[in-house]
């Protein structure tokens, strides 16, 4: 059986390490945001790592998330969607979720905008980007970002704050590093064309040095707060 693990200390680990890394890459660290990536834990779970101060949960799996969403409806948590998206769940995610990290697609970005509920305003999302050309990854090649994010300005009920990359394993610190400069310098060109975008959601447990080091404002972490998954079964 697995032992729960020490999420308060597992979080105050991380936010540490954060700090440490923002020093170290010149960066204040009230820039970089912790995003608990949540997907596969349970609902006791989370509640342990809001009870430590974590506010902002993220999941892939539309089902399992509104599962949980329903069940810490007291809790205030801001809920973060970072799977891929069908374009009949839109629906529930435009009701249920702040932020939206893998948008790829302008007829998703549409639905999302028509779908958004007007009281609970815009909702926020990331263009996600495939900077490796993965056949297994969402996310579009950077040749189509500045079309793509033209046309979702126009859209009234979402915000779009930036871009989200999930890069190909790489081989080394400097490889990681690489990887999401190539995110950074299209967030810059897209502020270039006159967006104002704020967010660079990228880094994960294994690669959030590089990802500071680049000036992610958003690390999506899992493991390293709630311990391994094991294999999704549905
Ligand atoms: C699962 C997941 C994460 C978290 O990954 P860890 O390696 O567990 O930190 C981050 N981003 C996305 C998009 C994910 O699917």
């Amino acid at each position: 059986m697995h032992q729960t693990p020490n999420i308060a200390e597992n979080l105050s680990l991380i936010q540490q390490k954060i700090s440490d890394y923002a020093t170290k890459y010149g960066r204040p660290a009230s820039e970089i945001q912790l995003l608990a990536v949540s997907k596969t834990k349970s609902a006791k779970l989370i509640t342990l790592a809001y009870e430590a101060g974590q506010k902002a949960f993220a999941e892939n799996y539309l089902q399992e998330a509104l599962d949980k969403i329903q069940q810490l409806a007291p809790l205030d948590i801001c809920w973060h969607f970072i799977g891929s998206i069908q374009s009949n769940k839109t629906q529930d995610i435009a009701s249920h979720f702040d932020w939206v990290h893998s948008v790829d697609r302008f007829k998703i970005a549409r639905r999302l905008s028509d779908q958004r509920p007007a009281d609970r305003g815009p909702l926020n999302i990331c263009l996600q980007l495939n900077i490796n050309h993965e056949e297994s990854k969402s996310g579009i090649d950077l040749d189509e970002l500045a079309d793509l994010a033209s046309r979702i300005r126009s859209l009234p009920n979402i915000k779009l704050r930036g871009l989200m990359a999930i890069p190909a394993q790489a081989e080394s610190f400097t490889e990681q590093r690489r990887n999401f400069k190539s995110l950074h310098d299209a967030l810059t060109r897209l502020n270039q064309q006159g967006h104002a975008l704020d967010t660079l959601s990228m880094g994960m447990s294994n690669d959030m040095e590089a990802a500071i080091a680049e000036g992610a404002t958003i690390v999506r972490i899992g493991t390293a707060i709630f311990g391994a998954r094991e294999a999704k079964t549905s």
